[in-house]
């Protein structure tokens, strides 16, 4: 079995990524190459999801390994798809979980709107002998303006999924792993590279 290198440095998402893909030798590209800096420029989850995948494929320069990139987001209905590819960084470029989930509030409570339709998204992109592909997944709900729980991590306190009258700040992570965006795209990635 070949080793899955995870193009991303983001904790939380390493910690959903290693349980999704359970059984699989799974390293974090920091944990090989140290903290590195990469530009994500893109204008989709599927650009920025190809610009890690590959700079990490290439600096590693193994045959061996597969590298795997998650680029994700949320997308409000009433903010029209904000903050979507800015996920990351919507209350600034070094803003925290909790800045960005603030400012999310702080859009909707501006609109008179205490709640949303929302998704997640998450493009993931794979790069191997095999050249880079990319899968994505959906996770549909509401968006809220009172964050409950502390599961997960980002904007899973004021996010409902449908179906559910909990956040998923306080579902737990099985739930998640069933319903996320991420489960459903890491789902297709491993069906792709199983036999690799
Ligand atoms: P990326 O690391 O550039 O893909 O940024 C993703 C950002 O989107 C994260 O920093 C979170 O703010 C948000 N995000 C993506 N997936 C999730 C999730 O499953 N829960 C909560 N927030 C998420």
């Amino acid at each position: 079995m070949k080793r899955i290198v995870l193009a991303t440095s983001n904790q939380g998402k390493v910690r959903e990524i290693k349980m999704l893909l359970e059984g699989w030798d799974v390293v974090a590209f920091t944990d090989i190459l140290g903290p590195m800096e990469i530009v994500e420029d893109g204008d989709s989850f599927k650009a920025n999801a190809i610009i890690k995948a590959k700079t990490i494929y290439e600096k590693l320069n193994d045959p061996e390994c597969i590298v795997l990139s998650d680029d994700s987001g949320i997308s409000v209905d009433a903010l029209e798809g904000a903050p979507g590819i800015y996920s990351a960084r919507y209350a600034g470029e070094k803003a925290d979980d909790k800045a960005n989930l603030n400012k999310l509030v702080d859009a909707l409570k501006a609109k008179g709107l205490t709640q949303s339709p929302a998704h997640y998204t998450c493009a993931v992109a794979i790069a191997s002998l095999y050249g880079i592909e990319t899968v994505h997944g959906w996770m549909h709900g509401t968006a809220i303006t009172t964050a409950r729980g502390d599961q997960g991590f980002g904007y899973d306190p004021i996010f409902i999924p449908e179906g559910y009258d909990k956040t998923l700040g306080e579902l737990d992570d099985a739930v998640k792993k069933r319903l996320s965006h991420r489960s459903k795209a890491f789902r297709l990635a491993t069906l792709m590279v199983k036999d690799r």
